[in-house]
């Protein structure tokens, strides 16, 4: 079997996602980029008694080289991300609450915290088409242009990395900044931080990975 960490990474992630509340039942999908291939989970399958031997590896024709289930109906969806943007080595994909409730009330989730440059600044909304089909993966292509998330109208959320980790964080994130902001606009007249302070803030981020990076060099 190819791909065994790899497969087991997968498995470990969808769970994550179950735990932390990201997916219900058998909604969402993940997927890695290695070389040529990419490994994929399967349609309609049940998270909690997934094993790796059901992840499925595919090639660059979206043909199966490895894997008895059907493919995840979001498989165009990946595979357009991966031939769009080189540096994506793995996607998430869920219909998480709270960001799926914004997609369907705004064109774009605004800079309501700083840390929504960890998804490359405001978040687009790719408009509403139809499920596994090839519109809904051109128009999420479209809108994610160089950001790290993108919601998808009344649908939910993508967000990507250059490893599954991370591309799991920015989702777990994605899901928080998408509660605060429907929390404050409940509450008020929410206020948001514009796009220069928004670079001060990659910049100050920047500065502190440097001064951890050298404090760890000097241990
Ligand atoms: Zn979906």
């Amino acid at each position: 079997m190819l791909y065994q960490s790899e497969r087991k990474l997968i498995v470990t992630i969808l769970k994550k996602m179950v735990d932390v509340g990201l997916v219900i039942n058998t909604s969402g999908n993940v997927s890695i980029k290695i070389n040529d291939y990419f490994l994929i989970t399967p349609s309609g399958a049940s998270y909690d008694n997934l094993s790796p031997a059901d992840i499925l590896v595919m090639d660059h024709n979206k043909q199966i080289i490895e894997g008895k289930l059907l493919p995840s109906s979001e498989t165009d969806l990946h595979y357009s991300l991966y031939e769009n943007r080189s540096d994506i080595k793995a996607i998430v994909h869920t219909h998480s609450l709270y960001a799926t409730a914004v997609s369907s009330i705004t064109d774009e989730l605004p800079a309501i915290h700083y840390q929504i440059i960890d998804l490359g600044g405001p978040v687009p909304v790719a408009p509403y088409e139809t499920f596994g089909s090839p519109e809904l993966a051109a128009a999420v292509v479209d809108k994610i242009a160089d950001k790290n998330a993108v919601l998808m109208q009344n649908h939910g959320a993508v967000t990507v990395g250059d490893n599954l980790d991370i591309a799991l964080q920015r989702s777990i994130l994605l899901e928080w900044i998408a509660s605060l902001y429907l929390i404050s606009l409940h509450s008020g007249q929410p206020s948001f931080i514009d796009n220069k302070k928004l670079k001060n803030a990659v910049e100050q981020k920047q500065k502190y990975l440097t001064l951890r990076q050298d404090k760890k060099k000097q241990s």
